[in-house]
């Protein structure tokens, strides 16, 4: 891996690339099947991804003839990755084992560790037969949408087919490692002006947010909507506002300390809740919900926009979804993608079908989502949130930082980088786009 490295970091063409021996085995951020049962009885807070998330050396897999190998340069953390490590909702060893059981190539992914991580920025290494676009020495960022594209179901949007899954999630041979073996519909460009972990951090979190609030299959937001953003300097809440400014939208950010309430004032998001100010109380001591919180929440956000949000972007899950569902403007909608605090939601259906609202449920981006999404940061009109970076070596204590949101926007992960600010090469583009926007999440 080291040959690889200095040729990357020395310039080296594709086929220089091409004629470097791929090694036998590679590092990776993986956890054990052995550990599945390591947290038994342990609160969901507690449970440390630090025990659990191990640096291993692991052999390369066999390259399929859709399938490119990508040196991967620097990686980060999604909030998948913590539930990997905790084996929260389930464990994604069972993934694994259905996933092997539709083809040969597939029973590649069935092993008793599971390299995890689902973003990544590198150089095509090797591209399998049947791969017409990407050639090694191709500078990429790669996102997360394992779909068979042989299967009729993928081809209206890849993200309802049968087969979809996410790569590093629900397949193996993750992102958080010095290799990774991905499928040549999951590459895309790296933007030219980005440093490697800077590139690394966005594919993820930047195409989710996109299908959520520009995509015709989220919310459909359109010019002066008022969009309500919970974890607005998190992961895809710090996207999330970037695509309301730049939409002609009116973003109220919610967040959870006067740090992030400064960041979010600095990225031009002048409606800000601070909730530890808040201090909302949504549910009773006795698990029913508190109307009059509710009411008292969206009379904060009136307070802040003289109105209240045409869309909810919702994720905390069952802490704020009632609330959510409440608050959203009449014939609003509210899009969501996930649920960190529970998955088992509560909310009055009268406000719901009386104020003819709508939710959307999203997942991911499709190829053509998560292409248009880098585009823009490509092009400098969405920046990258990391805040900080950390070694691969290093993945588990990442990862705890996000499980305890210790941590704002995205952490990256150096993997064969060894260093910060390297990979730029549109220097002209950078100094446009200028250090004060890269560097907004920086600690
Ligand atoms: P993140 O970086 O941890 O940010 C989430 C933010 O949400 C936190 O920083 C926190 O901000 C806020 N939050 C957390 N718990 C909350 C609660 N109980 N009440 C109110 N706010 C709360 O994570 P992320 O990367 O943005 O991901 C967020 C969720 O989306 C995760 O569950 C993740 O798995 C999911 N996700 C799903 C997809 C998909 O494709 N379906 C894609 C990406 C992420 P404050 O403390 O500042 O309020």
């Amino acid at each position: 891996m080291d040959s690889i490295r200095d040729a990357i970091n020395n310039g080296a063409s594709g086929e220089q690339l091409a004629a470097i021996p791929l090694p036998g085995t590679y590092r990776a951020a993986v956890i054990e099947k052995q550990d599945e049962a390591m947290f038994a009885g342990v609160a969901t807070r507690d449970k440390d991804p630090r025990k659990s998330i191990k640096l291993r050396e692991v052999p390369v897999p066999e390259l399929a003839p859709d399938e490119a190998v990508v040196a991967v340069m620097a990686s980060s953390i999604n909030f998948n990755t913590v539930w990997s490590a905790i084996f929260e909702p389930i464990s994604t060893f069972g993934s694994l084992a259905r996933f092997a059981r539709e083809s040969s190539w597939a029973k590649r992914h069935d092993l008793p560790y599971h390299v995890v991580g689902s973003d990544g920025s590198g150089v095509v290494l090797r591209v399998g037969s049947a791969v017409r676009n990407w050639k090694p020495g191709d500078r990429v960022t790669i996102h997360c949408n394992h779909v068979d594209d042989q299967d009729p179901s993928a081809h209206d949007d890849s993200m309802l087919g049968a087969n979809q899954r996410i790569w590093g999630y629900e397949t193996n041979f993750g992102g958080l490692a010095d290799l990774t073996v991905v499928k040549a519909n999951q590459l895309m460009p790296k933007p030219a002006h980005l440093s490697w972990e800077e590139a690394a951090v966005n594919a993820l979190c930047n195409s989710t947010s996109y299908r959520m609030l520009v995509s015709q299959n989220g919310a459909r937001m359109k010019q002066g909507d008022v969009v309500l953003i919970w974890g607005a300097t998190g992961g895809i809440g710090a996207y999330a506002v970037q695509y309301v400014l730049n939409g002609g939208g009116i973003p109220v950010g919610v967040v959870s300390s006067p740090d992030k309430a400064r960041i979010l004032r600095e990225m031009g998001c002048e409606a800000v809740i601070d909730r530890s100010k808040g201090n909302y109380k949504f549910w009773n001591e006795d698990d029913t919900h508190n109307e009059s919180e509710w009411r008292r929440f969206g009379g904060d956000i009136r307070a802040l926009v003289g109105e209240d949000p045409d869309i909810v972007f919702e994720h905390p899950g069952r802490s704020t979804f009632g609330a959510s569902m409440y608050v959203v403007k009449k014939g609003g909608t509210v899009v969501t993608c996930a649920a960190t605090s529970g998955f088992m939601l509560e909310f009055d259906n009268r406000f719901f079908w009386m104020r003819l609202k709508r939710l959307v449920g999203s997942h991911f981006a499709n190829y053509r989502e998560a292409y248009e999404a880098n585009r823009l940061i490509a092009k400098g009109m969405i920046d990258p949130v990391i805040s900080q970076t950390f070694p691969l070596s290093q993945a588990g204590e990442a990862a705890w930082q996000v499980h305890r949101n210790l941590h704002e926007g995205k952490i990256g992960v150096l993997c064969l980088a060894e260093n910060e600010g390297e990979g730029v090469t549109d220097h002209e583009l950078r100094a446009k786009v200028g250090e004060t926007r890269l560097r907004r999440f920086r600690r």
